[in-house]
């Protein structure tokens, strides 16, 4: 058996690789690598979700944003970003439409707006569970204290998603300016954790400056933090952002990724994210091929879809939106799946 083979059922059977391995096993991948992890993923897969697509309606609460992330679009210092931030009502319409369609998850999700105090996020979240009782709700809010987690937990928030970005300090300061700390990152990850929501970490792939070793050390992290989810996409440059003449990260990686999460974790919540529907055509179906079981249409108002550009050229107005819900169930179907109106949790038992 050659090094690959061992290394990929080594990770099947015993979920964990050394940082050394996972780097080999990215560096050296080649087809047949690429077609057994991603056997494996599925396999796995339908131990827990059979072949069953989760949707979450993603709602893009708002852009104002009071740090300056390098890669981001909506970062603090781009003053050609046209800000905007949905009212309470317009967050609850967005609510009652995704509910229509079939929706049972919305995410939350925006930039470091201090506007969404303790006790608005907390009035927000109330009346969405007053709502809609039978409805999970992601936040997706950036950093924020112990306390602030905790109430926001107590008011009817489930699930949290706060990507790492990367797992090592060094590469973390050429993505963020100072006053942004991986310490910082983590603690509010561990928090999470501790208070009880489902928690969900990620990376970009092919950030600037990333090494495969910083990959290896994103899965090593992966495997001991044991999120309940875990949003990985290629990275996309912004125009305006320092990072415009970089390239984007590549889509096979990142599905390629996918399939070593999905061995890590088995039942882990794994979308196929926008970012990778962005960079290809088929880029959800190929990342749901490849050991995703979620994806997060945009159920934001038409009007500030665009506005939330975190990157060049992100689709909003096509098959990802959530009105397109009947095209993503076929194209789902076509590919052997079923996209299901559930919450569509964590599901800790074999089926
Ligand atoms: N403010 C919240 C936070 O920091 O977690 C949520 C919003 S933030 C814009 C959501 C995610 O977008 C980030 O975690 C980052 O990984 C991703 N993102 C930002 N800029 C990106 C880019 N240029 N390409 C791909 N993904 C990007």
């Amino acid at each position: 058996m050659n090094k690959l083979t061992e290394l990929i059922n080594k990770l099947r059977d015993t979920h964990t690789l050394s940082i050394d391995e996972y780097e080999y096993l990215i560096k050296n991948r080649n087809d047949e690598a690429v077609n057994l992890l991603r056997e494996y993923a599925i396999e796995n897969r339908r131990k827990y979700y059979d072949n069953k697509v989760f949707v979450r309606g993603l709602i893009e609460v708002s852009n104002i944003c009071k740090n300056d992330c390098y890669y981001c679009g909506i970062r603090k210092s781009n003053l050609n970003c046209d800000r905007y931030r949905l009212t309470k009502n317009e967050i609850l319409e967005c609510c009652k439409e995704g509910y229509f369609l079939g929706f049972r998850t919305f995410v939350l999700q925006g930039g470091e707006d201090g506007t969404f105090t303790d006790n608005f996020v907390c009035d927000l979240l109330e009346s969405i569970k007053k709502n809609h009782p039978d409805c999970a709700i992601t936040l997706s809010l950036g950093e924020r204290s112990k306390e602030s987690y905790q109430r926001l937990y107590e008011s009817g928030a489930d699930r949290y998603l706060l990507r790492h970005e990367t797992a090592d300090e060094f590469h973390y300061s050429k993505l963020h300016p100072s006053d942004l700390t991986l310490y910082n990152r983590i603690r509010c990850l561990y928090d999470l954790k501790e208070i009880g929501y489902q928690v969900g970490c990620g990376f970009m792939v092919g950030s600037p400056h990333q090494t495969t070793k910083n990959i290896a050390l994103d899965l090593k992290f992966i495997e001991e933090f044991q999120p309940d989810m875990c949003g990985i996409g290629p990275f996309i440059p912004h125009k305006d952002t320092i990072f415009s003449n970089e390239k984007a990260g590549d889509p096979d990686l990142c599905c390629f990724l996918l399939s070593i999460i999905r061995l890590i974790k088995p039942n882990i919540l794994l979308p196929a994210t926008t970012a990778l529907g962005t960079v290809r055509n088929d880029g959800r179906e190929k990342g749901i091929l490849s050991g995703a079981n979620v994806i997060m249409p945009n159920l934001s108002p038409l009007s500030v879809r665009k506005k939330y550009a975190l990157y060049d050229g992100k689709i909003s107005t096509g098959e990802e939106s959530a009105q397109s819900l009947n095209k993503l169930k076929k194209s789902m179907n076509a590919i052997g799946y079923e996209v299901v109106v559930s919450r569509g949790d964590i599901n800790k038992n074999n089926l």
